[in-house]
């Protein structure tokens, strides 16, 4: 009898509580505004890693906020091609855009920071930069003036450094050859006396099969093994020094920031973070997959010639010394983002690459 009006009593409460709980906090979800915002996407859907981060980012954005801020995922090329998401965001035709920041240096060199830079930081150090290093600020305050606030979304860490028909042996081999590599990497590869070419990704591989180019870069073993080009090209290479941690971008137009509840805002900024983390993380484990897969299929590794590393590195810095020198927004992320650079490699060259390097020479069967 006790322990039946004890329940009862209980239940009394639970039931008031309920009533209580439901005035309060799930209120604010029933009460919210229904948001429907479009994303567009630089990125195809067979990239599906990549273009999966805003399909996480949606998802959980409409989770968080019990169904009322809803965004639709627009691959590259629907609403604007995959290279315009920037101006699609900045003059209202769409409120967001998943992107690679870099695709803009057209406009001005100093977007790259946001995404990566030939001989920058690696995904690890992205992340730190910008969550914790000064970087966000610095990337916020440059893209205020595009209307943009961004958000950290998806990192590839380091990609490989390409498919090439011939062996490239020593600095003397890449005069002359004609490779996709758009952006600062083609940049700086042109200063090695390459040929570099823009390519979407559909049209690379036919390229490459006639030999119209001798060599492109792609991503890493998980996406450039759906593209084939082992078929066509056997010599494989590593680093892709020119995106060592490239960190991909969620856009969001000002406007409809602002008009944004806080809880939503909080559900869009949790909801980019996880995606963030879960596309590095998805690389990390499909990538090695591949890699097995692709010696299968006779596919030859190489390093890039050391002498190719030591021309690469230094091009780039002068690259960076003469853009900081006529661009005051380059030179201002610059001074800041090389300072932070210097004080990873300090570290990172001690217990974490020692640990690595000792365990890959040192492999337990
Ligand atoms: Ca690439």
């Amino acid at each position: 009898m006790e322990r039946r009006s004890f329940l009862k009593k209980a239940g009394a409460v639970g039931a008031a509580g309920l009533v209580g709980t439901a005035v309060s906090a799930p209120a604010m979800a029933a009460d919210g505004p229904t948001v429907r915002w479009r994303l567009a996407s630089s990125f195809p859907k067979s990239l599906d890693t990549i273009f999966g981060a805003s399909e996480i980012l949606a998802k959980r954005v409409a989770e968080l906020t019990d169904g009322k801020f809803q965004i639709r995922c627009f691959p590259g090329g629907e609403i604007v091609p995959g290279t315009q998401v920037l101006d699609a965001v900045q003059n209202g035709t769409v409120e967001c855009g998943h992107t690679a920041s870099y695709y803009y240096v057209g406009k001005n060199k100093a977007f790259a920071f946001d995404t990566a830079l030939p001989f920058g930081l690696t995904a690890r150090q992205q992340n730190a930069w910008l969550y914790y290093g000064g970087g966000m600020q610095l990337m916020r305050e440059f893209f205020a003036k595009y209307g943009v606030v961004n958000f950290p979304g998806g990192n590839t860490g380091a990609q490989m450094g390409g498919w090439f028909r011939q062996e490239v042996k020593s600095l003397a081999d890449l005069k002359g050859l004609k490779m996709r590599i758009p952006g600062l990497g083609g940049e700086i590869m042109s200063k090695l006396g390459v040929v570099p070419q823009t390519i979407a990704g559909g049209d690379i591989y036919p390229a490459l099969e006639k030999g119209t180019i001798d060599a492109t870069e792609w991503v890493g073993p998980y996406d450039d093994e759906k593209l084939g080009f082992y078929k066509v090209a056997k010599h494989y290479y590593y680093p892709g020094f020119w995106e060592p941690g490239p960190n991909l971008s969620f856009y969001v137009s000002q406007k409809e920031w602002a008009k944004l509840p806080a809880s939503y805002k909080a559900a869009f900024e949790t909801a980019a973070a996880e995606a963030n983390m879960h596309m590095l993380a998805e690389y990390d484990a499909k990538n090695p997959v591949a890699l097995v897969s692709l010696l299968q299929k006779g596919v030859k590794l190489h390093q890039f010639p050391t002498d190719v590393m030591q021309a690469a590195q230094k091009a780039a810095f002068t690259l960076f010394e003469e853009e900081a020198a006529k661009n005051a927004d380059f030179k201002k992320i610059y001074t800041a983002w090389k300072k932070f650079r210097t004080l990873q490699h300090g570290w990172f060259n001690l217990a974490e690459s020692k640990m690595e390097n000792f365990m890959y020479a040192n492999r337990v069967k």
